[in-house]
């Protein structure tokens, strides 16, 4: 009920809001609304797992955790969600070997999944040299390619780790310089959820048998995940005029794996359809590498000199468990 509302008032609020941007001139957002249909890109960072984000055991064994992405990835496919994934090296288990990685790659690529690069090493870009930085970026391009051995990716797409583009303005520009030279596509957040969280907490649960923090976590994420979509949702109409297509970030963890079928009806029930990464970039609004950090709405919202709503904050839904959490990290 409350999202009909809201949806209800998308229009109004978008309505209001675009006239900043009619009055500055932003006309890639001046354009037809997509007969008001919502579309979303579903993409994963941190493959193959981010850091204590599994149960060490599933982890540590290649076997079992490659047939927990088979399942994963079938369930996808099955509810008709194509997926993009962005790899970093070091992220490769110490008990893999080289060709255990690589065969998890294939396998994600094989399934369709797009696959980008994340570094060798997932540095914040704003706490490394510049020249460092982009050596990571090169490093983890020419992993992919020698892991993927040529399998069918035809476009480089980078994501930055923590969405972090730049802390000055001429970092940016270095930044900006290197993939354009290079011929990425940077590939942008606008559903930007802060799933690893909820995900610390699950995985901590899990490793230590603690059934009921377990699923409360869940319920928690569940929670919040719903109201995070929706609020970047309503964001994306009231920036851009329209129903412009979303890409929302999902970590590779065991909360997002185990719960695959919950999180993709969510976005369902919001009346999300489902596209791939590469056709909701055609879209104008993206047609700029962001300028700022984070949700490239935020970037929309600073080049239109609108302020920035803050998105729903994980504590609130998480509570005591946040705490309890706090306590044994
Ligand atoms: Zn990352």
């Amino acid at each position: 009920m409350k999202v009909a509302v809201q949806r209800l008032l998308a229009p109004l609020i978008a309505a209001i809001l675009l006239l900043p941007s009619i009055l500055t001139g932003a006309d890639q957002f001046l354009l037809p609304d997509s007969h008001g249909i919502r579309q979303v890109a579903i993409t994963f960072d941190d493959l193959p797992a981010a850091r204590s984000s599994f149960h060490p055991d599933l982890l540590a064994n290649p076997k079992k955790f490659r047939a927990r992405n088979v399942k994963v990835l079938r369930q996808l496919r099955k509810m008709g969600v194509p997926v993009a994934g962005f790899v970093t090296r070091d992220f490769r288990p110490p008990t893999w070997s080289e060709d255990d990685m690589s065969r998890l790659l294939k396998f994600w690529s094989r399934s369709g999944a797009v696959l980008g690069n994340h570094t060798t090493s997932h540095k914040d870009f704003h706490e490394t040299p510049a020249d460092e930085y982009l050596l990571s970026i090169r490093g983890g391009q020419e992993y992919l390619q020698a892991a993927l051995g040529g399998d069918g990716q035809e476009r480089r797409y980078f994501r930055a780790p923590y969405l972090h583009l730049g802390a000055s303005p001429e970092s940016r520009e270095q930044l900006r310089g290197y993939l354009e030279l290079n011929r990425y596509q940077v590939a942008p957040v606008t559903i930007d959820v802060q799933d690893w969280i909820f995900a610390e907490i699950y995985s901590w649960a899990d490793s230590n048998g603690a059934e009921e923090t377990k699923n409360a976590t869940v319920r928690a994420y569940l929670a919040y995940l719903e109201e995070a979509i929706e609020h970047y949702a309503l964001l994306g109409v009231s920036v851009t005029g329209r129903e412009a297509p979303h890409v929302a970030l999902l970590h590779a963890n065991a909360l997002n794996y185990d719960n695959i079928q919950d999180v993709i009806s969510l976005f369902v029930k919001l009346e999300f359809k489902f596209i791939d990464m590469k056709t909701a970039l055609l879209d104008p609004c993206y047609s700029k590498i962001p300028t700022t950090s984070g949700s490239s709405i935020r970037s929309w919202q600073a080049e239109l000199g609108l302020p920035w709503a803050s998105p729903p904050n994980p504590v609130r839904f998480l509570g005591p468990l946040y705490d309890e959490y706090q306590r044994v990290r």
